[in-house]
């Protein structure tokens, strides 16, 4: 989440089950769901997607996505099944990690996502008007039209699943990419780096792991040599 002038963005919304933790992190913070003004996601994997559709209709809050992910997180694409994931992460399941995630992932909604009825498109490039201004990075590769966002005042990257600080099928800890189990395209992901390089902040957030401290450059070095 963030916040800013006591309004919330949430970006991406947890699992498909995540709707009660989403309110008590509402809560958390001292505000009431009314002060959500928009969901703005990273990319349309059901552990991303989440409650974007319950906040959407409970709420009123736009759901918003990159138009090449528009589809995915509309379901009506045909990669956007989770069911696209099973044969990429069977193989996998002999590491505990991974079995961990996976049951964890069965029981919170992974397999029956909710997909969202209305989506609004943003661009590369563009600067959304929501709480912290972020700034529109395309990171194609994990999905079609996966983006991170900059939050320049902030000194903020929120890179959602281009790169992770605790890869959730291995359980290395990051920065690095995720298994490429999970990445569409696999090499296109690892071109994207390159887009977060330069960009100037000191705080990594992603969609598995904790906050990570550092620049984007070393961020970046770090994925890279983990890959090699
Ligand atoms: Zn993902």
């Amino acid at each position: 989440m963030i916040e800013e002038d006591g309004r919330i963005v949430l970006v991406d919304a947890g699992w498909p089950r995540s709707w009660a933790r989403v309110g008590q992190s509402i809560g958390a913070l001292g505000r009431s769901p009314s002060d959500v003004e928009a969901v703005i996601l990273t990319h349309g994997h059901p552990d991303h997607l989440g409650a974007a559709e319950r906040t959407r209709t409970a709420i009123g809050a736009p759901v918003r996505a990159h138009r090449d992910e528009v589809a995915r997180v509309r379901g009506e694409s045909k990669d956007a099944s989770p069911l696209k994931l099973v044969p990429g992460l069977v193989p996998q399941l002999r590491r505990g990690a991974a079995m961990r995630f996976v049951l964890h992932a069965t029981a919170n909604g992974f397999l029956t996502p909710t997909w969202v009825k209305q989506v609004e498109a943003f661009d590369t490039g563009d600067e959304l008007d929501v709480p912290g201004r972020p700034r529109v990075i395309a990171t194609p590769g994990h999905t079609e039209g996966h983006v991170s966002f900059h939050l320049p005042s902030a000194g903020v990257v929120i890179a959602g699943d281009e790169i992770v600080i605790r890869d959730p099928i291995t359980g290395a800890p990051g920065p690095r990419f995720p298994h490429d189990a999970v990445n569409s395209q696999p090499a296109r992901s690892r071109e994207s780096l390159a887009r977060l390089e330069g960009l100037d902040a000191d705080t990594l957030l992603t969609g598995h792991g904790d906050p990570w401290r550092g620049s984007m450059a070393d961020a970046v070095a770090r994925a890279r040599q983990a890959d090699a």
